[in-house]
C-alpha cells in the first residue's frame, strides 16, 4: 500500500478529518487530500511528524510491516508459511551498529565496487530513512569503508517519490560517462538491487518447533543434523566463519578503551570489567562478570561501527557470542561443537523470524534481545547435549521473561540501554538452561505458543516504544543527570 493510502488508513483509525489531521502537522486539508489520493507525496522531512501524530512507525507509514493489521489477519495472510530462509540470512557478518543502516549499505557498496573497480570516482545518494538518520547511524562511515574518499555521499532528504525508506543510488564515473544502480537495504542486513521484493530461497520446509521436533525425533537426529540435511555441509563452513568473527569481535572489544561514537559520551566498559575484581569475588560473581565482559565487548564493537555478526540483529549481537565464548573457555568445547550449537540456536532464531519478528521497530526489544536470549539458551542446551524438550523449554523461558520489553534507544544510538541489555540477557540465557535442565517435563507453554504471544504483544506495544526514539529512556534520559549522584549516595 502507498504512503498516501496508509496515511488515510491510519487517520481514519484515529477518527480525524483531513482538516483536523492537517492542523496537527501544520498543513492544509487540501495537502492531506492530495497525499491520500496519491496526487502528491508528503515532504520526507515531514514523515516523522506524520508518523508521530498517527501513532505509527515510519515503517508502518511505508507499509513495510503492515503492523497495524489485526494480528489474526496478518497470520492468515502469511499462513501457511512456505518455508524458512538459510541461517546465512540470520547470522550475517558485517559492520554495526545497524543491520539496515550500515550492514546493508556496506554490502551494497561492496558489490557495486566489485563491478566497477576501475571507475575514476563514485557517488552514493541516500533517500528516505537512510537520508534522515544515516548520519547518526554511521551510514556514511560504512560507505567510506568501501570507497574511501573516492565517493561523494549525498543525504537527499528532499526527494519525494521513493517507495521504500532505505533506498540508495550508486554511481560509478568513467570520465564523461557513468553507470548507475538503485539498491535497497531491506532490513536485517538483507539487500536487493532493482526490486524491493526479491525472491527468497527457503531451504527449510518445516516452520514450527513442533514440526521440526517431530521430524528429528522420528529420524533419530539432533536439530543440527536437520540443519545439515536442509542446507548441506557448506553451512557448517559458514558457521565456522561466523564463530571466528564472533571471537574476533570479543577479542578486539576487550582490548579497546575510550568513548563510543555518536556523541552520547558512553565509555567502553568491557576492558574495565575484565580488569575489575570484587573483593572476595565468588565463582558465581566472577562468571557473571566474565559473561558480561564478552557481551559488552561485542556490543561495543557494534556501537562503534566495527564488524560483528547479527545474532539475530546488530543491537542484540552480544548475547549468543558471550554465552558460547564463556562456555568454550570454561568447558573447552571444540569449535565443531560450538558450530552445532550455533545451528540449533539458529533454528530458534529462524522460527521467531518466520513466525513473529526479530525487529525492534516491529515488536520492541523483546523481538531482538528476547530472541537473542532464546537462541543463546537453545545453543547452550545443545552444547550440554540436553534433549529436545529441554532445548525447547530453555528457549521458551528466555522469550517468556522478555515479553513486553520495549525498544527506546537514547538518541537512536544502539548504546543505552542496548549494550547493558545484552549482558543481562546473556546471564539470563544461562539461567534459563539451568531451569530447563530440571523442569522441562513440568512445563506448560510450548515454544510455538510463546512465539505467537511475543508477536501479538509486540503489535500491542505503543509505537513510541518501537525504535522510534520517542518514549521511554529516549524521552527521559538526561546526560550527566545530577540526580544520579544523589541517588547513589542515598543507596
Ligand atoms: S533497545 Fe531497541 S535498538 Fe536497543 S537492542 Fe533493544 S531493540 Fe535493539
Amino acid at each position: 500500500m502507498s504512503i498516501g493510502k496508509n496515511i488515510a488508513k491510519f487517520r481514519k483509525r484515529k477518527k480525524m478529518t483531513q482538516e483536523e489531521f492537517g492542523k496537527t502537522i501544520g498543513v492544509t486539508n487540501q495537502a492531506v487530500s492530495k497525499w491520500e489520493s496519491e496526487v502528491s507525496l508528503p515532504d520526507v522531512m515531514l514523515l516523522p511528524k506524520i508518523a508521530d501524530k498517527l501513532e505509527v512507525s515510519l515503517d508502518d507509514l511505508y507499509g513495510i510491516h503492515d503492523s497495524h493489521e489485526p494480528v489474526s489477519s496478518v497470520h492468515e495472510e502469511q499462513s501457511p508459511k512456505s518455508g524458512m530462509e538459510s541461517l546465512r540470512e540470520l547470522y550475517r557478518i558485517g559492520v554495526g551498529p545497524s543491520s539496515s543502516h550500515t550492514m546493508g549499505p556496506e554490502k551494497i557498496c561492496r558489490i557495486f565496487y566489485s563491478q566497477h573497480r576501475t571507475a575514476d570516482r563514485y557517488k552514493v545518494v541516500l533517500y528516505g530513512s537512510l537520508a534522515l538518520t544515516g548520519r547518526g547511524h554511521g551510514t556514511d562511515k560504512a560507505i567510506q569503508k568501501v570507497f574511501g574518499d573516492k565517493a561523494e555521499i549525498v543525504f537527499d532528504t528532499q526527494h519525494q517519490t521513493i517507495e521504500f525508506p532505505n533506498t540508495m543510488d550508486l554511481y560509478a564515473y568513467y570520465g564523461e560517462n557513468h553507470q548507475m544502480k538503485r539498491a535497497y537495504s531491506l532490513g536485517g542486513g538483507a539487500i536487493s538491487f532493482d526490486t524491493v521484493h526479491p525472491q527468497k530461497s527457503t531451504p527449510y520446509k518445516l516452520t514450527s518447533f513442533y514440526q521440526i521436533s517431530e521430524y528429528v525425533k522420528n529420524h533419530n537426529m539432533r536439530i543440527f543434523d536437520y540443519v545439515r540435511e536442509c542446507e548441506g555441509e557448506e553451512i557448517f563452513l559458514y558457521l565456522q566463519k561466523v564463530w571466528q568473527q564472533m571471537k574476533a569481535a570479543i577479542k578486539e572489544g576487550t582490548e579497546r578503551e575510550g568513548y563510543l561514537q555518536g556523541g552520547l559520551g558512553v565509555e567502553r566498559k568491557a576492558r574495565f570489567l575484565l580488569k575489575s575484581r570484587h573483593i572476595g569475588e565468588t565463582d558465581v560473581i566472577r562468571e557473571n562478570r566474565l559473561i558480561s565482559v564478552y557481551a559488552f565487548a561485542t556490543s561495543e564493537q557494534n556501537a562503534d561501527g566495527e564488524t560483528i555478526v547479527t545474532a539475530p540483529t546488530c543491537g542484540s549481537c552480544g548475547v549468543v557470542p558471550a554465552v558460547l565464548f564463556f562456555m568454550q573457555q570454561k568447558h573447552h568445547f571444540t569449535d565443531k561443537q560450538i558450530c552445532n550449537a550455533l545451528a540449533t540456536g539458529g533454528i530458534i532464531g529462524n522460527l521467531i523470524k518466520t513466525n513473529a519478528s526479530i525487529s525492534g521497530a516491529e515488536c520492541g526489544c523483546q523481538a531482538e534481545i528476547g530472541s537473542a536470549c532464546a537462541m543463546a539458551a537453545a545453543a547452550l542446551a545443545e552444547l550440554y547435549e540436553l534433549d529436545l524438550e529441554q532445548i525447547e523449554y530453555a528457549a521458551e523461558i528466555a522469550i517468556e521473561h522478555h515479553l513486553g520489553l520495549t525498544c527506546d534507544p537514547v538518541k537512536g544510538l544502539v548504546q543505552i540501554p542496548c549494550i547493558e541489555r545484552n549482558a543481562v540477557a546473556a546471564m539470563r540465557a544461562i539461567n534459563a538452561v539451568s531451569l530447563s535442565n530440571f523442569l522441562a517435563t513440568t512445563r506448560n507453554v510450548s515454544f510455538d505458543t510463546i512465539v505467537n504471544t511475543m508477536y501479538e504483544t509486540g503489535k500491542d506495544i505503543h509505537h513510541g516504544y518501537r525504535e522510534t526514539g520517542i518514549n521511554g529512556l529516549a524521552k527521559f534520559y538526561v546526560q550527566n543527570d545530577p540526580n544520579r549522584i544523589d541517588d547513589a549516595i542515598k543507596i
